[in-house]
């Protein structure tokens, strides 16, 4: 049996933890697994590389980047090969070269494309316990790529679908996935498992848990993941194809703080007016989330839309400065907002839904800025100082917390 397991960087963050790590993988070697473990760079060494980075140059280039953040992972693979060897094991650890493991040509944000097996294959038959870097590839043009913050889980499930492993165990310092965000949550609760699609939507509404594009790439090659908390042993959430027996109504509430609205307000109520506003943002490369346009009064409009608050200024000086050529009458940004989104397969199927969310945030007196629905996600824009409020309260409505608490 294969088992490709990924571990986090708060679980190697230090040598205690390293070692911690190393008696985990040992067990499994005991049971006689081959094992192929991916690794991120230890604790807060991506973010202090990232801001040694910002310390020489204010616009650092991409390129330049990617190569000294992968650097983290370098660090943690060779350690924990050591480490390995120290306690009598036979363990071998290789970057994305030498896996090596192609991405396409975009620095900073690369996706994976092809994975060569040979080695790995080659050092596990030889018995090696085989640590890859997380987050990092090579390029056509031989260059190191990075996959974007938190990229090492889509290295560990990449890595699981090509190298047809039995398991792909990703772990973290949380437990599993929640029902909503524990902090926020005394009550959240650990789910046994979760769809693909669930996930997805949590993954990228602000449940941290994991990288969305490793939910995307399990789901296309259905590589079933298994969340488990490093620290404490406990069964953890099975991610996989849902299946519709089991299908739950909802299965959590997630906030994202990482939000800001721009209004876009007065701009005549004429065709190709929203074209011309979000064409300008897709130039630059910004994404936009909820967007919101109002009924026309009096020949005028308003359009309001949703970025990531570090795109915030971005977009802000573009439509700003297109404001004449919109006939906009005003253009106003702000962070105070946040996004709740309330996830469920079942929610096709159930209409009433959304009525009940609305109902608990009434209950909550949280007022809704914005609305977005997809089949399985409701989200809303409020007031940030009102977001653990307005979670607090659908995941009480939904009855989503612990059945040990006795209500
Ligand atoms: N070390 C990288 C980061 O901090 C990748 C990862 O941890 O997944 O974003
Ligand atoms: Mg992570």
């Amino acid at each position: 049996m294969l088992i490709v397991k990924k571990y986090g960087g708060s679980s190697v963050a230090t040598p205690e933890r390293v070692r911690n790590v190393a008696s985990q993988i040992i067990e499994d070697v005991e049971k006689g697994y081959q094992i192929v473990v991916v690794l991120s760079a230890q604790g807060k060494t991506t973010d202090e590389l990232v801001a040694r980075a910002y310390e020489m140059n204010p616009k650092p280039s991409r390129r330049e980047l990617d190569m000294l953040l992968s650097t983290g992972e370098q660090q943690s693979v060779a350690l924990m090969a050591m480490t390995l060897q120290a306690m009598g094991y036979q363990a071998v650890s290789l970057n994305a070269f030498q896996v090596p493991m192609h991405t396409n040509k975009t620095y900073g944000s690369a996706r994976l494309e092809a994975i060569g097996t040979d080695r790995l294959q080659a050092e596990l038959d030889c018995g090696n316990i085989v640590l890859v870097t997380g987050f990092q590839g090579v390029n056509r043009y031989e260059d190191i790529t990075t996959l974007g913050r938190g990229g090492s889980d889509t290295t560990a499930v990449a890595l699981a679908a090509a190298l047809q492993a039995d398991r792909c165990q990703i772990y973290t310092d949380v437990e599993g996935v929640y029902t909503a965000d524990p902090r926020y949550v005394k009550d959240a609760r650990k789910l046994e498992e979760i769809g693909y699609d669930e996930m997805l939507e949590l993954a990228s509404t602000g449940a941290k848990v994991l990288h969305n594009r490793c939910v995307e790439m399990a789901k296309k090659y259905n590589v079933q993941i298994e969340v488990l908390s490093s620290m404490v042993k406990a069964p953890g959430t099975l991610v996989k194809e849902d299946s519709l027996v089991e299908r739950m109504m909802v299965s959590g509430v997630a906030a994202d703080k990482n939000v800001a609205r721009i209004s876009v307000i007065g701009i005549p109520d004429l065709p190709g007016k929203a074209f011309a506003l979000f064409n300008l943002l897709s130039q630059q490369g910004i994404n936009v989330d909820i967007i919101l346009q109002s009924i026309g009064r009096e020949d005028r409009k308003d359009i309001s839309f949703t970025v990531a608050e570090e795109n915030a200024e971005e977009a802000y000086e573009i439509v700003k400065k297109h404001q004449q050529a919109l006939g906009a009458e005003e253009v106003t940004c702000t962070k105070d907002v946040a996004k709740v989104s309330l996830v469920g397969a079942g929610m096709i199927s159930n209409p009433g839904v959304a009525t009940q969310m609305f109902e608990a945030l009434y209950s909550a007196q949280v007022n809704i800025r914005m609305i977005s629905t997809s089949e399985i996600k409701i989200s809303v824009l409020v007031d940030k100082d009102q977001v653990e409020d307005a979670v607090r309260a659908v995941h009480h409505q939904f009855r989503l917390y612990k059945k040990e608490s006795g209500r």
